[in-house]
Parts: C-alpha cells; structure tokens; sequence
C-alpha cells in the first residue's frame, strides 16, 4: 500500500491526473453493486455517515479533501486533487467499479 500512495503522491503533485486506472483485465462491473461498494468505502473510516473520506480515484489509499467533494448516488466523496475531482466527477460508476476496498 506504500508504494501505492508514492505512485498517487507523485501523480498528484503533478499535472495529470493521478492513479490512471490500468486497463480492466476482467468485465467491468454494472452499477448494481455501486451502492453496497460505497458503502463499504464508506465504512473504511470507522465512521458510517455517507462521506467517504479516502480518494476514490487513488483506490482509497489517499485523504480525500472536503473542498474536493463530489455527491454521488447519495454518497459525497472526497477526492485528493483536482484531477482526481474531475476524474470521479465523469467516471464515478466506473472509479467505483473498479476500485478494490482494501483491508482495513
Ligand atoms: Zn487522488
């Protein structure tokens, strides 16, 4: 998880955005589960209250900021950068997907 985080630092200090999805090896996921999967994101916290507070776009491993937030599917999350912001603002279904919740 370390290394995750440098690669994401270091893509967010810079001008692209961070944490470019890797092309999905399997079928990307409907939308049916986006709900049970934002929950547990939410859950990563400890802290039940529909704000996930870890940047979805870096798979959790990043704080998100509240002044980057984005509502979604009755969730608000907090992104780490701007890149990020934008990048869950037009792909929030498949950054959801696609993102593993990690262990906690
Ligand atoms: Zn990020």
């Amino acid at each position: 998880m370390k290394s995750t985080r440098w690669i994401c630092l270091l893509g967010c200090l810079g001008l692209s955005a961070c944490n470019q999805p890797e092309p999905a090896p399997t079928v990307t996921q409907t939308g049916a589960d986006t709900a049970s999967l934002l929950a547990a994101a939410d859950a990563l916290d400890g802290n039940v209250d529909k704000v996930v507070h870890r940047c979805y776009v870096c798979n959790l491993g990043m704080n998100g900021k509240e002044s980057l937030a984005v509502e979604h599917a009755g969730y608000t999350a907090h992104l780490c950068s701007e890149g990020c912001k934008q990048e869950f603002a037009s792909n929030a279904e498949s950054v959801i997907a696609n993102t593993k919740i990690p262990a906690k």
